[in-house]
């Protein structure tokens, strides 16, 4: 990407200014406490537009009167900002594309007027924004896009263009809470390079609930969106506040032997498949311990049988029901290790009403799988194998 920008900043670094009645001279980032700053200079006062985009997310910008006229490469994307796309838009519109991780909104956009030997300069302040505030502005921004004909034509698409209407969704869309294992003081395995576990698995949850809400077919519900220890006992709390129709707790393994690999699919069961399984569960529950939190009076329950009695069976038959095709869509991708669905006393997976699996993607303390789980295209295949593997199960519920 930093290539490209260079590349395209030769472009626009030579590329005549149209008559425009500003040019766009520098572009800044920032990082402050929970924002990021896009700082845009600019040689004149300039009029703008922002708006937000999804799939994915996006904030653009469009200036006005104003032609691309860099005097330095842009600062490299930073804090919320993953990507940056900058060039003519219409006429005699510049457009920045700001494409970030997860829903952004603007705090703050204003523009300062000269001072202490600084031009024009645009100030946006972007913080994370709730699915919800962001797809009212989300919405309102197609409406905009997409009402009566545009004042001028584009003369060429850098950004987003005008997305099509998104396809009516169906009445209802099932709630899938995605959980990224550990978190905070929490680590959870450490890989041979010094990869943690919560980092990992936040990453791949990200991507996984980006693909299935690009689907239009689910709601996501994420237990956790950055690092933060969150207990077990929350992590089920918040599936059954939901009322999700399915968990998924994402976790990555470590074991003593380098040479040990595979993904894996847990379920919750009072007798563990096998020792090894006993013995993950039993590290798992301890995430509790670790981050300091008294356990106390509860810690039993893991082998306690009449507890688990009170787990329903049916939702049981569903956890079980849904790893069985999740064994099936992952290993499609994704190496399993032998016997893929296992199962033992899992804290994390015992809302009795919310069908639940754990899925182990790999082991942090093999060097090979180590590389691949921290690597973003297979993260992405993991992502969509999880979908498809959502999507399989839902349609064999219908049946
Ligand atoms: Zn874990």
């Amino acid at each position: 990407m930093i290539r490209l920008l260079a590349i395209l900043a030769a472009v626009v670094l030579t590329a005549a200014p149209a008559g425009a009645a500003s040019l766009i001279k520098g572009v800044r980032t920032g990082e402050h406490v929970g924002l990021t700053r896009v700082v845009v200079d600019l040689s004149g006062e300039a009029e703008w537009n922002l708006f937000v985009l999804d799939d994915p997310f996006r904030v653009v910008i469009d200036i006005e009167d104003a032609a691309w006229q860099l005097e330095a490469r842009p600062d490299p994307p930073r804090g919320l900002i993953r990507d940056m796309r900058y060039g003519r838009f219409a006429a005699n519109t510049g457009r920045l594309v700001l494409e970030t991780e997860l829903p952004v909104l603007a705090e703050r956009q204003f523009m300062l007027a000269p001072a202490a030997g600084q031009g024009h300069r645009l100030v946006i302040d972007l913080r994370p924004a709730s699915d919800t505030e962001f797809r009212s502005a989300r919405n309102e921004a197609v409406a905009r896009l997409t009402s009566p004909p545009p004042a001028r034509p584009a003369v060429r698409d850098l950004g987003a263009g005008v997305p099509p209407l998104p396809p009516p969704r169906p009445a209802t869309r099932m709630t899938v809470v995605v959980d990224p294992g550990h978190g905070g003081v929490d680590p959870g395995a450490l890989g041979v390079r010094g990869t943690h576990e919560k980092q990992v698995v936040l990453d791949v949850g990200r991507r996984l609930r980006d693909v299935l809400v690009a689907t239009g077919r689910y709601r996501v519900v994420m237990t956790r969106e950055d690092d933060r220890f969150i207990s077990l006992r929350d992590r089920v709390e918040i599936a059954r506040r939901a009322r999700a129709d399915l968990f998924v707790s994402l976790h990555a393994d470590a074991a003593p032997r380098r040479s040990v690999g595979g993904a894996g699919v847990y379920t919750l069961s009072e007798t563990a498949s096998d020792k090894e399984t006993e013995a993950l569960a039993r590290r798992e529950n301890q995430s509790d311990l670790l981050a300091g939190m008294d356990i106390a009076g509860s810690a039993d329950e893991v082998t306690n049988l009449i507890l688990i009695d009170l787990v329903q069976r049916e939702t049981m038959n569903n956890s079980a029901r849904f790893a069985r095709v999740a064994v099936d869509e992952i290993g499609r991708t994704i190496e399993l290790r032998s016997n893929p669905h296992r199962f033992a006393g899992f804290r994390v997976l015992k809302a009795p009403d919310v069908p639940s699996v754990l899925v182990e993607l790999g082991f942090l303390s093999n060097p090979d799988e180590e590389r691949k789980l921290i690597s973003r295209d297979w993260q992405d295949r993991v992502a969509r194998a999880l979908t498809e593997a959502i999507d399989a199960y839902f349609r064999l519920r219908q049946k």
